[in-house]
């Protein structure tokens, strides 16, 4: 089989940040897939799975609510290797125009402290695998440490 254009990028030389992972025509639309890099891979600690899904139940709930974005969003959901997510959006988009956009998801994500939405045996298939306060801790540390002052090296996949 063909090796997919995910597992081409250089995983030893990314660092968090937000990049387009790919784009998808379906139809006449363009799909754009972003790679919201939380941790530095092989590098840092991965997220535990119970921040993961505290993190995509928010973000969800958070990017579907959006006025702007919320006829565009197709899916929000964690990586397997717990590093990040991936966002799809409907539309031909460049990572600069997210950016506003996950400031002001992972702000939400930062300040939450009520119940998680959705995180209730009826909504959920492993309701209380949920970790609020971690994933506050990597909402404020993604905020601070890339998204308040991103640079062109943290929007666009490293070469090599
Ligand atoms: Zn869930």
């Amino acid at each position: 089989m063909e090796k997919i254009a995910s597992f081409k990028i250089n995983h030893l030389i990314l660092n968090p940040g937000i990049y387009v992972s790919r784009k998808d025509k379906v139809g006449d639309q363009v799909v754009t897939t972003f790679d919201i890099r939380i941790t530095k891979p092989n590098f840092e600690p991965v997220m535990n799975t119970a921040e993961v899904h505290t993190i995509e139940h928010l973000g969800a709930t958070f990017l579907r609510n959006d006025e702007k974005f919320r006829d565009k969003v197709v899916y929000f959901g964690p990586m397997g290797c717990r590093t990040g997510f991936y966002l799809i959006l409907a539309g031909d988009y460049e990572s600069k125009d997210i950016v506003e956009l996950m400031i002001s998801m992972f702000e939400f994500v930062r300040h939450y402290q009520d119940p998680v939405p959705g995180a209730n045996p009826r909504e959920c298939g492993n309701y209380q695998d949920m970790n609020l306060a971690m994933a506050n801790y990597y909402a404020e540390k993604f905020l601070t440490e890339v998204l308040y002052n991103i640079t062109e090296d943290r929007l666009v996949y490293p070469e090599g």
